[in-house]
């Protein structure tokens, strides 16, 4: 009780709304029941504090701005969604990001994972499918004054070469595989997190790391839920077993 107390008041000296308060103890709740799974007690302190800081209603329509704060996903339009604020803690503990990585995110829906990034890296690339949930993002992303975030429409499958190489790189919706051509985009040694299973079925939460000669080491985080990869890239690779690579 006492350890609750303390916390409750170092985060209310930080300024957080009550909101705030209660979407980080959820996500620090859910951190330790998923423990068994992840071996990930708690998210690191730089990631709960930009998760604090970044007010999460500004990314959701307005008719959910009530909803901006629990522990789950939210409709942004377009048959996508904002994910869950556990996912978006989980997966940026996972990058491990640093202040001088250079990040891709493919996926970029609201902006809000985009943002959460860019507060902890040097600079971020997002692309998105959807040409109006692109420009949406990139407008509030503006401004908010994210002078970091490039955003750009496109089919993610391909990555951004000409930005490339990143330390990091984060998908936020399901294939089958990872896209081979992201692996091609990553540093050595560079990590990638990703959701990876069938689109309608099981998924794991994937983390994986570039070997010198390229390929990936990879490991299954959480049994995860998440939208799908949409676009040509991913056709290809449904089609592959009957009419051949493109
Ligand atoms: N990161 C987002 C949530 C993403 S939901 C946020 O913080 O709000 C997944 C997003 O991936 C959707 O917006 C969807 O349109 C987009 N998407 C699906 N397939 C894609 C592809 N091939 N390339 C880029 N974006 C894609």
């Amino acid at each position: 009780m006492q350890r609750l107390l303390v916390a409750s008041f170092v985060l209310l000296s930080l300024g957080l709304g009550a909101d705030t308060q209660k979407m980080l103890e959820d996500i620090s709740e859910l951190t330790r029941l998923t423990e068994q799974y992840t071996n990930i007690a708690e998210i690191d302190d730089d990631v709960m504090k930009v998760l604090g800081k970044i007010d999460r209603a500004k990314f959701v329509p307005d008719f959910l701005e009530a909803d901006a704060f629990r522990n789950q996903p939210l409709p942004i339009g377009h048959g996508q969604t904002i994910s869950q604020p556990f996912i978006v803690a989980l997966m940026t503990h996972l990058l491990d990001v640093q202040e001088s990585d250079r990040v891709l995110e493919i996926g970029t829906g609201s902006g809000y994972q985009a943002a959460v990034l860019a507060e902890l890296a040097k600079d971020v690339f997002t692309i998105e499918i959807v040409p109006e949930l692109a420009k949406s993002a990139e407008k509030l992303l503006e401004n908010l004054r994210y002078e970091n975030i490039a955003v750009k429409v496109g089919d993610g499958w391909y990555g951004w070469p000409d930005a490339a190489p990143f330390d990091k790189i984060m998908v936020t919706a399901v294939a089958k595989e990872i896209p081979p051509k992201l692996v091609e985009q990553l540093n050595i040694e560079g990590l990638i997190v990703m959701p990876v299973g069938n689109p309608e079925g099981n998924q794991d939460l994937m983390l994986a790391t570039k070997r010198e000669d390229g390929t990936l080491n990879s490991q299954s985080v959480l049994p995860v839920q998440f939208v799908p990869l949409t676009g040509k890239g991913v056709l290809t690779i449904r089609s592959k077993d009957t009419k051949g690579d493109e």
